[in-house]
């Protein structure tokens, strides 16, 4: 058994003086007031939210080519999307081309988890995230939002943020710089290097066929494994 006295440390000599709790708790109470409060006073004062908060989420109908890859992968399987095909005649065509119309878009944010999968996989920019999340309803069922609704999101959604001066320039840039820096005048364009030629050089003439190596006829009388001659 442990004797009591070992388990006291230097601080219980310390504590043991009356009004040191007091005092130390005054201390941390007077520390307190001293300090600005961070308590957040929403509403009455809008948060200050990261650019990247994940609110709402927008949708561009022009961009979407109901492609349904965000209906796809969205593991809530909450995106509900209908579309008809249209015809669209071009001039010149020789004839008329198909393009998808979107009719329905919609979002249930009661079963969204907020995983931002579906604006990821987009390939066409169509979804984007907005911090906007005032939107709580009375009613489940109007956390429905529709093609309207999803759109009318947009406008919350913030800008990009700048490129990176440090980084490197975006391929569009590039290729406009690139296709700037060629004069208008095809005479004071520099000469084009010709294609390396992307024929293959003839094949090399075959390789005669290994023969396979001899093999041992039968072992003479009295031939042993080492190689010794018949015993006399
Ligand atoms: S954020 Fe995730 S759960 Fe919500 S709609 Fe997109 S893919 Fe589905
Ligand atoms: S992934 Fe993008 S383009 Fe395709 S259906 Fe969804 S929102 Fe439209």
């Amino acid at each position: 058994m442990t004797d009591p006295s070992e388990r006291s440390d230097p601080a219980d000599g310390e504590r043991s003086l009356p009004g040191v709790g007091l005092v130390k708790g005054l201390a941390v109470t007077l520390k307190t007031m001293t300090r600005r409060s961070a308590t957040q006073q929403y509403p009455d004062v809008a948060p200050a939210l990261p650019p990247r908060s994940r609110g709402v989420i927008a949708l561009l109908a022009e961009n979407c080519t109901v492609c349904m890859l965000c209906a796809r992968e969205c593991p809530d399987w909450c995106i509900y999307i209908d579309s008809h095909k249209e015809e669209v005649v071009v001039p010149g065509a020789a004839r008329a081309r198909q393009r998808n119309v979107l009719d329905r878009f919609d979002i249930d944010f009661s079963l969204c988890m907020y995983c931002g999968i579906c604006i990821e996989v987009c390939p066409f920019d169509a979804l984007y995230w907005s911090p906007e999340f005032e939107y709580a309803e009375y009613d489940i069922k109007d956390l429905l939002h529709d093609k309207d609704h999803l759109g009318e999101w947009m406008g919350t959604v913030p800008p990009p943020p700048a490129h990176d001066p440090n980084g490197e320039p975006a391929k569009e840039e590039t290729a406009a710089a690139r296709k700037a820096a060629i004069p208008a005048n095809p005479a004071e364009r520099p000469a084009v290097t010709p294609p390396r030629s992307t024929e293959r050089p003839a094949a090399a003439p075959a390789r005669p066929a290994e023969q396979p190596p001899p093999r041992p006829g039968p072992r003479p009388a009295g031939d042993t494994a080492t190689g010794e001659g018949p015993t006399p």
